[in-house]
C-alpha cells in the first residue's frame, strides 16, 4: 500500500479493527519512510451471483427468495425459523462455494433439497415437487419410498 504523501511502498499497521458494520476491516498505517498515517479499508469482493433460470434468463441470486420457498414448504410443519435461516445458511455457502458468476436454479434447487431432506421429509417432498416437477413418476416413487424405508429406521 503506497503512502498518499511520498508514494513509500511499505507502511507500517499500527491498529486495526472491524468497521461499525463488521463487514470491513480498518487498518491504521504508518509509512515507514515519512511516518505519514493513513487508514486503509479491507472488504470481502462481493461479486453478484446471477441465477441461470429455467428459461435461461438471469436473476441475481436472493437469499430472500429461497428463504420464503422453504417456509411455504415447510408450513404448518415442526421446523423453527431458526432451522429454515440456518439451512439457507448452508445453501448459500455452498453456492458461493463453488466460486462460480453463475448457478442455474436446478443446481439451487438441488442443494436445498439434499437440505432438506434431512430437516423434513413431507417439507422436503413439497419443495421438491415444486423445484423438479417431477416430471417422471417413476423418480417421484423411487425419493418416497427411500424416505419411508428412512423414517421406518427412525433416524
Ligand atoms: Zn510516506
Amino acid at each position: 500500500m503506497k503512502c498518499p504523501k511520498c508514494n513509500h511502498n511499505h507502511s507500517r499497521v499500527i491498529d486495526s479493527r472491524q468497521s461499525e458494520d463488521a463487514h470491513a476491516i480498518r487498518r491504521r498505517r504508518e509509512c515507514e519512510s515519512c511516518r505519514y498515517r493513513f487508514t486503509t479499508f479491507e472488504k470481502v469482493e462481493k461479486i453478484p451471483l446471477l441465477v441461470i433460470k429455467k428459461d435461461n434468463s438471469r436473476e441475481e441470486f436472493s437469499r430472500e427468495k429461497l428463504l420464503r420457498g422453504l417456509i411455504r414448504s415447510a408450513e404448518k410443519r415442526p421446523v423453527t425459523s431458526e432451522q429454515m435461516e440456518n439451512m439457507v445458511d448452508i445453501v448459500e455457502r455452498r453456492v458461493h462455494e463453488l466460486g462460480e458468476t453463475e448457478i442455474t436454479s436446478a443446481q439451487i434447487g438441488e442443494f436445498m433439497m439434499e437440505e432438506l431432506v434431512n430437516l423434513d421429509e413431507i417439507a422436503y417432498i413439497r419443495f421438491a415437487s415444486v423445484y423438479r416437477q417431477f416430471k417422471d413418476m417413476t423418480v417421484f416413487l423411487s425419493e418416497l419410498e427411500d424416505i419411508v424405508k428412512r423414517v421406518k429406521k427412525g433416524d
